[in-house]
């Protein structure tokens, strides 16, 4: 774990449940990708992370970001971000909030949608847009398909659209799904996005930007290759399909820059069994699905725990949190151990948890309060 978050929890002792976030593992993470993929420009996904230290530091190095709501946008701009440097990346917005946008001087928009569209060419006028391309996004532990991005095809006829109705058509943008483990997911969108743009160049439309998505990974409890291998694949594929006409890159990583940097640390409410024959032993935590961690949602993302007695014998347990709700069931399927002389008050830590937590947390649902956030 990390060393300062871990001496911080001992000599703070904050009560608990409580997210650390250590500002300066978020800034390493940054410079890493940017060294890594210096090809292209990084929108971080404010939604992974919202806290406003977060936002500055990034916005200190240079950052631009990548927002889904007028209060996103205003979140950067108080951070101190230009609107030149605001991506409204979100392709469901209000006209209203898209005029919010427009007028604070965020020129840069993404849709998936005519109707959307058109809502651009009204409150937006003359303003760049980009396109959300359809992706399977298969091998992503949190996959992010269906509800965004339309077919390549729906895609060409809007971006010949855009152009007629005022608007720059600036680029095509994709997700992988987030924390994608499969590399050949990118090949495979960045084969879909070029073929885009030569059927547009063909049209008259000359395309000038790829938008790469996030997806990149966190570390949890399964290994995943390392960044580099992430970025080699992924300026491999832009060359293999664009060749020597390299569009302008954007890249949009939310998971990967904050995921490692946060620890939630957690308190053993109860442990108990149900003389079910079972043999399991139930972990109840004073955080659940409830409190910040809804990607344990069908058991998605599994975050790596630490506890006071590691290295012990251990055995297996179901782990939930502490509401009356039953849907509050973190693992119960997914095969967790924990130490046999884990004990009622002990503390745990659950790691990797920066990313997609604290603003995932409930307002007070059983009267828990929402999780508590400390930026060191
Ligand atoms: C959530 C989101 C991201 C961030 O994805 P990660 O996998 O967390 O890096 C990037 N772009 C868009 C449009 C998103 O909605």
């Amino acid at each position: 774990m990390n060393a300062k978050i871990s001496r911080y929890l001992q000599d703070a002792r904050p009560p608990t449940p409580c997210l650390i976030v250590d500002v300066d593992a978020v800034e390493e993470g940054y410079i890493q990708l940017r060294d890594l993929l210096p090809e292209a420009r990084i929108f971080y996904a404010v939604k992974a992370n919202p806290l406003a230290p977060v936002v500055k530091r990034l916005n200190k190095l240079g950052s631009s970001f990548d927002t889904a709501s007028r209060q996103e946008i205003d979140l950067c701009l108080k951070q101190g971000a230009k609107a030149d440097r605001i991506s409204f990346g979100n392709t469901i917005k209000k006209a209203a909030d898209i005029a919010y946008a427009y007028e604070k001087g965020v020129r840069l928009f993404a849709f998936d949608s005519e109707a959307e569209l058109r809502k651009l060419a009204q409150a937006a006028p003359g303003a760049k847009v980009f396109c959300r391309v359809l992706m399977e996004c298969e091998g992503a532990e949190w996959p992010l398909s269906r509800k965004f991005g339309c077919s390549p095809k729906m895609a060409a006829d809007l971006m010949v659209q855009a152009r007629e109705l005022g608007l720059d058509a600036y680029g095509l943008s994709f997700h992988v799904g987030s924390q994608q483990t499969d590399l050949s997911q990118w090949d495979t969108a960045l084969g879909r996005v070029s073929s885009l743009f030569s059927i547009l160049r063909e049209r008259d439309v000359d395309l000038r930007m790829v938008n790469l998505g996030g997806g990149f990974p966190a570390q949890y409890r399964s290994d995943v290759p390392p960044l580099e291998a992430y970025a080699r694949t992924v300026m491999a594929a832009v060359r293999r399909h664009f060749g020597n006409r390299i569009p302008e890159l954007i890249v949009e990583p939310g998971r990967s820059l904050v995921g490692d940097a946060g620890v939630i640390q957690t308190e053993v409410v109860l442990i108990s069994d149900k003389g079910d024959g079972d043999g399991r032993r139930w972990v109840y935590l004073d955080i659940g699905k409830f409190s910040g961690l809804a990607e344990t949602m069908d058991e998605s993302i599994k975050y790596r725990l630490r506890t006071p007695h590691d290295g012990g014998r251990t055995g297996p347990v179901v782990l939930a949190g502490p509401t009356c709700d039953s849907a509050d069931i973190l693992y119960e399927k997914t095969r967790y151990e924990l130490p046999l002389d884990l004990a009622i008050g002990d503390k745990v830590e659950i790691l990797t948890t920066g990313a997609y937590t604290c603003t995932y947390s409930s307002v007070g649902f059983n009267g828990f309060e929402p999780l508590k956030t400390i930026c060191i």
